[in-house]
């Protein structure tokens, strides 16, 4: 399936990709977001640019991106450090997956306030440092944890329900669709968002050994 088309960009979203395609590696990009405000009301709350974590070395066999930092990872600088990050890093190592041989992205690099949703327009301006982290990450899977995440790749009509439990081939990668670690507890231990995040991480486990 090839990429969702990318929707009309504005002029900061257009400065954005400028700037995200023209870092030629992970710390030039990470320098370069690090000062981004293309987001004037996310910009002017956040703490940190939440840029991502990577591998200390070496191409990541996977990527796990989800929607935006929460309050946790913007007080740390570090995405999925709080609640969900604690169960992310639990279902992770049941299902056998390193989350030190991952890269651990967002959607949207900046929380928005009240950890609301973000809106279309920091979807699209913050798309232009996602697609550049992906370009210099090369990952052949892809895990989207969420909605959001899951839209960003699959298009806006994406059904998360639907869309699990399979791989999507997106641009050559194969992208996994599933519950964001928050719903899972939201659900408790017995429910069935948390079970469906566990069975998608074993398949993707499957696929990578
Ligand atoms: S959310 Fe993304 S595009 Fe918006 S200010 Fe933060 S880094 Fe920039």
């Amino acid at each position: 399936m090839a990429a969702p088309r990318p929707p009309r960009l504005d002029a900061a979203a257009e400065e954005v990709a400028a700037t995200a395609r023209a870092a030629p590696d992970w710390a030039a990009l990470a320098g370069a977001a690090r000062g981004c405000l293309a987001c004037p009301e996310l910009a002017g709350a956040r703490q940190h640019v939440v840029v991502g974590d990577v591998p200390a070395s070496g191409r990541p066999r996977l990527a796990l991106v989800g929607e935006a930092p929460g309050a946790t990872e913007d007080e740390t600088g570090r995405p999925f450090v709080g609640r969900s990050g604690a169960l992310l890093d639990q279902l992770l190592a049941e299902a056998g997956l390193d989350r030190a041989q991952a890269a651990v992205l967002n959607v949207v690099k900046c929380r928005p306030p009240g950890n609301r949703t973000p809106k279309a327009p920091e979807v699209t301006r913050c798309s232009g440092w996602l697609h550049r982290q992906l370009e210099l990450l090369d990952p052949p899977a892809v895990v989207a944890l969420g909605l959001s995440a899951a839209k960003w790749f699959l298009g806006p009509r994406t059904v998360l329900a639907a869309a699990r439990g399979r791989a999507h081939d997106v641009d050559g990668r194969a992208v996994w669709a599933t519950y964001h670690p928050s719903a899972a507890i939201r659900f408790g231990p017995n429910g069935a968002p948390r079970a469906g995040l566990l069975e998608d991480l074993r398949a993707v486990a499957g696929t990578l050994r």
